[in-house]
């Protein structure tokens, strides 16, 4: 079963000098047992069936499983791993952090928070000036819905079809997908959904009893879809025509992912609100935020500063990695990074859909939020598990199971962008041979 790795990736193996595990087979059986009894039989199956192993082992474009097969991590927590995993000034700025205070009292000031949030307020669209730190994008969004509702005592909330904001009862009231809705309605009522990159159908719902519209600048699990140009600008323009608010939803596009520090800069658009996560912690801990503009939190927290609240919000190992990825990003200029691997991807792409126009359907993104767009499901399915079988990560967009994502690190090197597009090619020949063969 430990083999070696089933493709050579440029560069030493990530895990090179640790020892293996002596009894791969069995270490394996142990956690899928675990699983099956404690956590989830049913994604215990789901996962095995796809052929994961476990994660045991992580270090920049590369994960490496329990038989140290090594994978080009092209899925990366669906982008969380803008930096590769462990970046090392991240790592670092979390051991120190955790020297002097590892979680925060909630009665004094906050350094660490002080600091990322001041940070955060330097790179954002004009006006967000604040910051309300969380632990996931769900919860960044569940305070972005209630600030919008206290801000404009509205209630009328505008999502999108396909647009995915998270599965906390809030959240998935404007998650655009039934299938993660059935069974739970009545939700929080009031989300209206428009279809998503339609002007015109924004233009029209957005009125004055609109508290907000929540949109994903790009929308991620809903199949990578990126907007017409100028479609954020008339969501903005018709907000300020009715006094309601714009959400955007950057959780996933946010700190460089899609070729600009945030994805609202490809239009010049400045939200109300914008809730950050995912990529955010630097890929070594979780964090979410929230930011708002003066207007937004002067009416949320003037009379009650403790309006909203988290305990472990703003802890300082969180705000200690945030702050130090924001600072990667920046002097490592991985936004440029993202543009240029993300257009040569793109354009590698483009070639492989030419050769398989029967099999490929579309490619499209910005920066590296990249989406394929197969023919059907199953050949999305198949080539997902060829790929595994080829030491690359990848995986369908949630909202959408035809569209394969490719969110890599934004350090993934030239030669590894090659060798991404050239694994997803030769797993989509054999995905199609698998599927004209008779069984
Ligand atoms: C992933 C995601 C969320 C939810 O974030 P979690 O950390 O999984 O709770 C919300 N919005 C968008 C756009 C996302 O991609």
């Amino acid at each position: 079963m430990s083999g070696p790795p089933a493709h050579e990736g440029p560069g030493a193996r990530a895990s090179a000098g640790r020892p293996p595990i002596p009894d791969a087979d069995a270490y394996l059986a142990d956690v899928v047992q675990k699983y099956r009894e404690h956590v989830n039989p049913f994604l215990a199956e789901f996962l095995s069936f796809v052929g994961f192993g476990v994660e045991v082992y992580g270090e920049g474009c590369y994960i490496e499983d329990h038989a140290g097969r090594r994978y080009l991590d092209c899925l990366g927590g669906y982008g969380t791993f803008a930096l590769g995993h462990r970046h090392p000034a991240v790592v670092a700025a979390v051991k120190e952090q955790l020297e002097s205070l590892a979680m925060s009292g909630k009665a004094f000031f906050s350094k660490p928070a002080a600091d990322l949030a001041a940070e955060l307020a330097s790179i954002a669209p004009e006006g967000l000036q604040y910051s309300f730190f969380s632990n996931s994008g769900s919860e960044a969004v569940e305070a972005a819905l209630k600030f919008a509702k206290v801000a404009t005592g509205r209630s009328r909330i505008i999502s999108t079809v396909g647009g995915y904001h998270g599965k906390t009862l809030g959240a998935l009231a404007t998650t655009g997908r039934e299938k993660y809705r059935t069974g739970v309605e009545p939700l929080m009522p009031g989300v209206e959904f428009i279809p998503y990159g339609d002007t015109a159908a924004a233009v029209a719902a957005i009125d004055d009893r609109t508290a907000a519209v929540i949109v994903e600048p790009i929308q991620g699990e809903g199949g990578v879809h990126v907007p017409p140009d100028g479609y954020l600008r008339a969501i903005r323009e018709a907000c300020d025509r009715t006094g309601a608010l714009m959400i955007a939803d950057e959780v996933q596009t946010c700190i460089g992912r899609t070729g600009t520090m945030f994805a609202c800069d490809h239009e010049g658009v400045a939200p109300d609100i914008m809730t950050l996560a995912k990529q955010l912690g630097g890929g070594v801990m979780p964090i979410g935020a929230t930011m708002g503009t003066a207007s937004v939190w002067e009416k949320v927290f003037s009379e009650n500063p403790l309006m909203h609240t988290s305990t472990f919000g703003g802890n300082p190992l969180a705000c200690a990695a945030g702050l130090a990825a924001v600072r990667v990003v920046q002097e490592d200029d991985l936004v440029t990074r993202s543009s240029d691997r993300g257009q040569l991807m793109l354009a590698l792409l483009r070639d492989m859909q030419a050769e398989h126009r029967d099999l490929v359907v579309d490619v499209r993104g910005r920066g590296l939020m990249l989406g394929v767009e197969f023919a059907a499901d199953e050949i999305a399915e198949l080539t997902v598990i060829q790929m595994l079988k080829h030491g690359m990560c990848a995986a369908f967009t949630l909202n959408n199971p035809r569209v394969v994502r490719l969110e890599p690190p934004l350090i993934i090197s030239e030669d590894e962008v090659r060798l991404a597009v050239d694994t997803l090619s030769r797993s989509l020949v054999e995905a199609a041979e698998m599927m004209a063969t008779p069984t």
